[in-house]
């Protein structure tokens, strides 16, 4: 089956009880057993639940793997992956990651006694510069958040077979529409199902994607052992959300490249960031390892200053100025003082987030509408 079948009806059959089309929401915390251990393979919810095994499935299916464990949250799901590692493990990840995954390993979990390198990943060959006998994992994000660096999964995957280390990727970016990891080599896929997947801005959820049965069976004990599961009504509506990917992710390519366009010949634009562009580093293998180039744009101002940006933001009148992206709505977002706020100055700068940059995540409206709400508030 193709992406789009797999998105309406992976995981789903009619319900066996009533013939329900859509899978219901199972809301209830425990299952009846016929006597001790003897049930219908639902024993308390924590563990499985009905509304969410289908979502597991229709996930899998669509990263083309043989697993899928949904979270209560992104942060939930990369918090069991780390859980993987032992004190004393080290782990190797970009410079430009989401804020909010740099401020776990580096404030929670480094105090475990893990150690995180932050380093350039545009050039796999980095990475070996920082393999020792303590590495256990590669981490890496692409198009990461809000730079669009593009990372050669496929040369990383190499890498982390050479030296039997765990590749993970956060799929979030793209989402299985434009990419799947997995099969570029990778052994565990991450969504924040919050973004694209969900699309509505309506749910926080996350997702693992994987293959190998024995990283499963650790993940899916951490998943049941530490608790960070979704509840059946927010598994509901990620389906339900789930079964217009294909044709959202469409039009975000669509209105994206659109805008992207319009951005790079305006004069108050310094740097602009979207993958798409053959002078973005690393487009070939963007080019090579996604489908198309998605709605996420950054840019900074020339002058450099957070008062023209947020004069930008605040004058948006379809854009709506909030953090998250990925829903069917265009928002933008300053990640400065929003989204990469926990980052320090300088490495947020280091990573080209300076006072001005601006991201905005294309949604889907008729993209004409979005034009002339950028032309106005730039002029603004
Ligand atoms: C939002 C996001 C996360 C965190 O997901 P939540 O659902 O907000 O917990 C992780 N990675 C990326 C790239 C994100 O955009």
């Amino acid at each position: 089956m193709k992406f789009g079948t797999k998105a309406i009806h992976a995981g789903q059959v009619p319900d066996p009880s009533t013939g329900a089309v859509m899978t219901p929401i199972y809301q209830t915390s425990t299952f009846w057993q016929e006597s001790p251990g003897k049930h219908q393979g639902y024993a308390y919810a924590r563990g499985k639940n009905p509304t969410r095994s289908a979502l597991e499935k229709c996930l899998a299916e669509l990263e083309g793997a043989k697993y899928g464990l949904c979270f209560s949250s992104g942060m939930g799901s990369i918090d069991a992956i780390v859980k993987l590692l032992r004190p004393g493990d080290e782990v190797i990840t970009g410079d430009d990651l989401y804020g909010g995954t740099y401020r776990m390993f580096t404030k929670v979990f480094a105090h475990f006694g893990l150690k995180f390198h932050f380093i350039d990943m545009k050039d796999a060959n980095n990475i070996k510069k920082h393999v020792n006998d303590k590495t256990k994992m590669i981490w890496l994000e692409t198009p990461t958040n809000p730079t669009m660096q593009i990372i050669d999964i496929e040369a990383c995957a190499k890498i982390a077979k050479e030296h039997k280390l765990i590749l993970a990727v956060d799929n979030t970016f793209a989402s299985p529409y434009l990419q799947n990891p997995l099969a570029l080599g990778a052994d565990i896929v991450m969504h924040s199902v919050t973004k694209y997947i969900g699309g509505h801005s309506d749910v926080i959820m996350g997702a693992l994607c994987l293959n190998d049965e024995k990283l499963y069976t650790e993940l899916a004990f951490i998943h049941n052992s530490c608790g960070a599961t979704p509840g059946p009504m927010d598994s509901f509506l990620v389906l339900r959300g789930i079964k217009t990917l294909h044709i959202r992710m469409e039009r975000h390519c669509y209105n994206g490249r659109i805008i992207a366009e319009y951005l790079k010949t305006h004069p108050k634009i310094d740097r602009l960031y979207w993958p798409g562009f053959p002078d973005h580093p690393n487009h070939a293998i963007a080019k090579k390892q996604m489908k198309d180039f998605g709605g996420m744009i950054s840019f900074s101002l020339k002058g450099n200053k957070q008062e023209d940006a947020f004069r930008i933001a605040s004058s948006m009148k379809v854009f709506t100025l909030a953090e998250s992206l990925g829903g069917v709505e265009s928002l933008i977002n300053h990640p400065a003082t929003m989204t990469h706020a926990s980052i320090p100055k300088a490495e947020r700068e280091h990573a080209g987030v300076v006072d001005s940059l601006l991201r905005l995540s294309v949604g889907i409206e008729d993209v004409s509408d979005l034009l002339d709400d950028l032309k106005q508030a730039l002029n603004a």
